[in-house]
C-alpha cells in the first residue's frame, strides 16, 4: 500500500484535502519535536527508568549530538576562559568523559549531572542500607549517588518505609513513629548526603493528605531537604510520556500544587563496578532487564515522534495509520499514540517496520520512508543501532556464561558453583558471613535464569 494511495483515501474520508507526502512534507528539527517519551520503560511495571549511560546519549543533555569528539589533551593548557567555553559547548557524553580526567570540568560540570532540575534519580526504598542487609538491591554505584541532589522516591505504599526500617527490637505495640522516620532520615542521609530535593511518588496512592505517619515522616525530614510529591495524570497503564501534577510540601502543613502536567526525566543511576563470576551473571542480567525497557521505550518513541511531526508546533497534518494493515485516520494530537499503545496493549504487531528480530538479536527501526525528516530519523536509528550493539554484547556474556555454567553433573558446573559461592561468601560487597550463600538472591536468580535460558534453546 503506498502513501499516495493512504493520503487519497484520507482525503475522501475526512473531505478536505490534506498535506502531500514525503516531498514537500516540513522540515522539523529534533529540537523542534520536543520528544519526552523516556528511552527505557515497560508499561505498567515498576520500577522503570533511564540508565545513566544510555541518558548521556540523549537529547535532553545533548546540545549537539553530531559534534565530532575531539581529543583533549591540549585543553589543560588552554586560558581558563576558553577552557569553560568548550565545556559549555560541549555534548553530555563528551563532558562526563572529560569530568573523570579533570577535577576543574568536573566542578563546572556537576550540575548538569547531579542537580539538573529536569533529571531526577530512582530510588526505592530497597536502595537505602539497612540494619539487616547491605547495599542496594540493583546495585547503584554508593560513590555516584553521595553526589546527586535530587531523588524521586518511588513508594509501594505510604506505610513500607515505616514496615522497612521497624527495627526488631520495637515490639509491635511500641512502635514509635518518630524514631521509625528519624532512623528513615538517617538512612537517607547516608546514602544520599547531597539531595536537596526529594520527590515522593507511588504508581498506586494519591497524595497522602490524612496519613498520620507519612506527615510525621514529613515533619522530622532535614530542613533544607525540599519535599515534593507527584501524581500520574494517565491511567496506570498509559503510554509515556507521563504528565504529572506535582504539589509542595509547605511549612509543614499542606501540600500546595506547584506544576499541572509536568514531566521529568527519571534516570537509575549507574551500576557500581562488579567483579568475578558473579559480577559477570549480575552484569548479563541487568543488562537484559534494560534491553527489554529499550525495546518498549525505543518503539514509542518513535510513535510519539511521529505524532509530534504531524501535530506538533503549529502543524496539523492528518494522516493514516502506518500500520498496513490498518485503516484507522487521526486528526488530533494524542488519538494515534493512544491507538498505538491499545495495539500494542491486545497483544497486535502495530509497527511492522520494526525487524525485532530477537533470535538475531537485533532490531531495525526502519519507518516506512519519508515518514520523518532526515535529522529525527538519524537521532531514532542512532539510539537503535545503540541498542543493537548492547543486544550483541548480551549475546555475547550469555555465551560465556553459558560455558562457565557447563553441562549438568560436570566437573564444570560443580568448579563454577564453588567459586559463585565462594564469592557470595567472602567478597566484600555481597558478603553473607555465616548464611548459606545458595540462599542470597544473586545464587537463586543464577539458577533460575539459566535454567529458563535451557529451556528456551530447547535443550
Ligand atoms: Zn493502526
Amino acid at each position: 500500500m503506498t502513501q499516495l494511495r493512504r493520503s487519497e483515501r484520507l482525503k475522501a474520508r475526512i473531505g478536505r484535502p490534506i498535506a502531500p507526502e514525503a516531498a514537500s512534507m516540513p522540515v522539523v528539527t529534533l529540537d523542534q519535536l520536543s520528544l519526552e517519551t523516556p528511552t527505557h520503560f515497560e508499561t505498567g511495571c515498576q520500577p522503570w527508568a533511564t540508565p545513566f549511560h544510555s541518558f548521556i546519549h540523549q537529547a535532553a543533555l545533548l546540545r549537539d549530538p553530531d559534534a565530532p569528539q575531539k581529543p583533549f589533551h591540549l585543553y589543560s593548557r588552554l586560558p581558563l576562559e576558553i577552557q569553560w567555553m568548550i565545556v559549555e559547548a560541549c555534548d553530555a557524553t563528551t563532558l562526563f568523559n572529560l569530568m573523570q580526567v579533570s577535577s576543574s570540568i568536573r566542578i563546572r560540570a556537576k550540575p548538569l549531572f547531579w542537580s539538573h532540575s529536569s533529571v531526577w534519580y530512582y530510588a526505592d526504598i530497597n536502595d537505602l542500607p539497612l540494619h539487616k542487609r547491605q547495599g542496594a538491591d540493583k546495585g547503584f554505584d554508593y560513590d555516584f549517588l553521595r553526589q546527586v541532589e535530587q531523588v524521586e522516591l518511588v513508594l509501594d505504599d505510604l506505610e513500607c518505609w515505616y514496615d522497612y526500617f521497624l527495627t526488631p527490637e520495637m515490639a509491635q505495640d511500641s512502635r514509635n513513629v518518630v524514631d521509625t522516620a528519624e532512623i528513615f532520615w538517617r538512612a537517607f542521609h547516608f546514602t544520599f548526603p547531597c539531595v536537596q530535593r526529594i520527590m515522593f511518588s507511588s504508581p498506586w496512592e494519591a497524595l497522602p493528605s490524612g496519613d498520620i505517619n507519612f506527615s510525621t515522616l514529613l515533619r522530622v525530614a532535614p530542613k533544607h531537604i525540599s519535599i515534593t510529591w507527584c501524581m500520574d495524570l494517565q491511567p496506570r497503564l498509559s503510554p509515556a510520556p507521563r504528565r504529572l501534577d506535582r504539589y509542595e510540601w509547605r511549612a509543614n502543613v499542606a501540600w500546595v500544587l506547584t506544576d499541572h502536567c509536568w514531566n521529568r526525566h527519571r534516570v537509575f543511576a549507574p551500576k557500581h563496578k562488579v567483579r568475578g563470576p558473579v559480577g559477570k551473571f549480575q552484569r548479563w542480567d541487568w543488562l537484559e532487564k534494560e534491553l527489554k525497557t529499550s525495546t518498549t521505550g525505543l518503539r514509542y518513541l518513535r510513535a510519539e515522534a511521529y505524532e509530534n511531526y504531524r501535530f506538533g508546533g503549529q502543524r496539523n497534518l492528518p494522516f493514516t495509520c502506518p500500520s498496513p494493515n490498518c485503516q484507522e485516520t487521526f486528526e488530533r494530537a494524542g488519538e494515534y499514540g493512544a491507538h498505538y499503545h491499545d495495539q500494542l496493549a491486545n497483544g497486535k504487531v502495530h509497527d511492522e517496520w520494526w525487524n525485532v528480530a530477537y533470535g538475531e538479536g537485533q532490531i531495525k527501526g526502519l519507518s516506512p520512508s519519508g515518514l520523518l525528516p532526515e535529522e529525527v530519523e538519524k537521532y531514532l536509528e542512532r539510539l537503535e543501532q545503540r541498542h543493537n550493539e548492547e543486544r550483541n554484547r548480551l549475546a555475547e556474556l550469555f555465551a560465556e556464561l553459558t560455558l562457565d555454567w557447563g553441562e549438568k553433573g560436570s566437573a564444570t558446573r560443580a568448579a563454577y558453583e564453588q567459586e559463585f559461592c565462594a564469592q557470595l561468601k567472602y567478597d566484600r560487597i555481597y558478603r553473607c558471613g555465616d548464611d548459606d550463600p545458595k540462599e542470597l538472591q544473586q545464587w537463586r536468580r543464577l539458577k533460575h535464569r539459566m535454567h529458563l535460558a535451557i529451556i528456551e534453546r530447547g535443550e
